[in-house]
């Protein structure tokens, strides 16, 4: 940091987006630094360590990882497959979906995935392979995604972003039990009628029956691995330094960021990987037009959750090589028709890798959704002020999940141990994301153009990455590291690079 200390490149916000974005750059000779305003780098990435065991913040599983497919390419090409490892979900149900106490699976391959459900609905069988030749139009209609380089007029258009996940389903079938099994999945994108587009749905179910892997030895081998390829290529992380604002030249472009501590960060270009509202809060009244920081603003956030990281006593609970969807609810659409009453409606349950697991799981991580409002009596600023009230408010919704899981899985319940969990609170804590949102911005299918972002904006020499610009989760924030990477280095050559890896 500092004038003396010139980079080409700041990147903002120490999560995938950044990680990968300031990788990719440095790959390409680029001189950058990655600036982190937590003591630890990673973001949602971020394991953690509780009663002797490792805890993921928000990497449970990874599609698009088999051979050829695009985020195992863009990791071999970042060197990243020689530091962690990686290892496939159960083939014929890497994916468990519960709906009225009744078990459906997903199977990997397209072909297994369309011939296992049809085993369940026979009669449905048209509707299944419409399914799954209408996910892979959308998935073959992205260039960068199948690693394929863009014709000369190349215009980027997508149609599927205006199209309702749910209507669609409603659209393929009659069948209701079908039309929740193949909305199941759902709270990978924090799925709600209103607002989710098919194309979110479709890119997501799509890497995940091609390719779902687990990693197999926690988050922060990938975050260490990330931050390993950047050192490789001359830069660095910087951790504890909050960016708080920036110097603009007469000509807009910024000149320095400045963090909390007062230091400047100096480059020629810069890329902000956090939150866009936090962002334009950061910029404040600067070079950026009212409607592009009222559009920012107005931007719903995806709900957040409410997790149990447990760990389990030995040798009591078989490792389970799938994820489980539940749901107690009559919808699947939890998130729309949230009900603190009837909390929690829906859980979503994993059991991770780890050095000990053989045969059983040593830990179980459990998920549900949880609105910002439920916790804000506790909160004044941004800190837990009633300490009591939020603790108690804390034991009683464990207190109600694990009630969950036993009517589902009894034999976890006995074996946990110690358990730890994590609110919205948490959530906007380690993550910086507004309100502890899980996924960032949402897509919204009525109004893709406002809720899509161009990499580039109108400060010249700042560009966008992360999870709330184009797609969130490890495939989406990794396609948009990719395309702000292509502003700066060309799209066609950085492809062709990865294809080749
Ligand atoms: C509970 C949960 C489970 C998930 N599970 C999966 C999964 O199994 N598979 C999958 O594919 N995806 C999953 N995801 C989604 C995935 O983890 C995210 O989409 C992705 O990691 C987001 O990366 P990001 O870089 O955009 O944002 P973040 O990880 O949020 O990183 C942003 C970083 O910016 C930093 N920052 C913020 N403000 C500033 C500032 N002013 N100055 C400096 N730094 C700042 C933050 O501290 C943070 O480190 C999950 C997410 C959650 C919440």
């Amino acid at each position: 940091m500092g004038t003396d200390n010139r980079y080409d490149i700041a990147i903002i916000g120490s999560g995938l987006g950044g990680l990968t974005t300031a990788a990719l750059l440095a790959k390409e000779g680029k001189k950058v630094v990655v600036v982190e305003k937590n003591r630890v780098p990673g973001g949602c990435l971020q394991s953690f360590k509780r009663f002797g065991k490792e805890f993921d913040t928000g990497l449970h599983y990874i599609g698009s990882m088999n051979s050829g497919q695009f985020v195992y390419q863009l990791f071999k090409y970042l060197n990243l497959l020689n530091r962690t490892t990686f290892a496939p979900l159960n083939s014929d149900a890497f994916d468990t979906i519960h709906i009225d106490g009744k078990e459906y699976r997903y199977a990997s391959g397209l072909n297994n995935f369309a011939d296992t459900l049809i085993e369940y609905f026979p009669e449905e069988t048209r509707a299944i392979r419409r399914y799954i030749s209408d996910i892979e139009t959308i998935a073959d209609s992205l260039n960068i995604f199948k690693l394929r380089e863009l014709p000369d007029d190349y215009k980027f258009e997508n149609r599927w972003a205006g199209i309702s996940v749910y209507e669609y389903i409603e659209s393929l079938t009659d069948n209701d039990t079908l039309k929740k099994v193949l909305a199941g999945t759902n709270p990978l994108y924090a799925g709600t009628r209103e607002y989710s587009s098919f194309y979110t749905h479709a890119i997501i179910n799509y890497s995940n029956i091609t390719g779902a892997h687990r990693h197999s030895d926690g988050g922060n081998r990938l975050v260490e691995a990330l931050i390993a390829s950047i050192k490789e290529g001359g830069g660095s992380v910087i951790c504890s330094q909050q960016i708080t604002g920036f110097e603009f030249t007469d000509d807009n472009r910024i000149e320095s960021a400045i963090t909390a501590d007062g230091n400047t960060v100096v480059a020629n270009e810069y890329i902000s990987s956090i939150h866009p509202q936090l962002l334009v809060d950061i910029i404040g009244k600067g070079p950026l037009r009212k409607p592009y920081i009222n559009r920012v603003k107005s931007l719903k956030n995806t709900i957040s959750v409410f997790n149990i990281y447990a760990k389990l006593k030995k040798d009591r609970v078989k490792y389970h090589n799938t994820n489980h969807f539940c749901y107690t609810s009559d919808s699947v659409w939890v998130a729309s028709d949230y009900d603190k009453t009837e909390w929690p409606g829906y859980f979503y349950l994993t059991t991770p890798l780890s050095e000990d697991t053989d045969n059983f799981a040593d830990k179980v991580e459990v998920m549900t959704y949880m609105k910002y409002s439920e916790i804000e009596p506790f909160i004044t600023n941004g800190v837990v002020t009633d300490t009591e009230g939020y603790q108690t408010f804390k034991e009683q919704k464990a207190a109600r999940l694990i009630n969950a899981i036993e009517e589902r899985f009894p034999e976890i319940k006995d074996a946990i141990e110690e358990y730890n969990v994590s609110t919205p609170h948490t959530f906007c804590r380690y993550t910086g994301t507004v309100e502890g949102s899980a996924y960032g911005l949402i897509k919204d299918y009525n109004d893709p153009l406002k809720s899509f972002f161009h990499s580039r904006t109108r400060i010249p020499n700042l560009l966008l990455a992360g999870q709330s610009i184009n797609s969130h989760g490890i495939i989406g924030t990794t396609i948009t590291s990719v395309v702000t990477c292509a502003e700066l280095i060309g799209t066609n050559q950085l492809i062709k690079k990865i294809r080749n890896a």
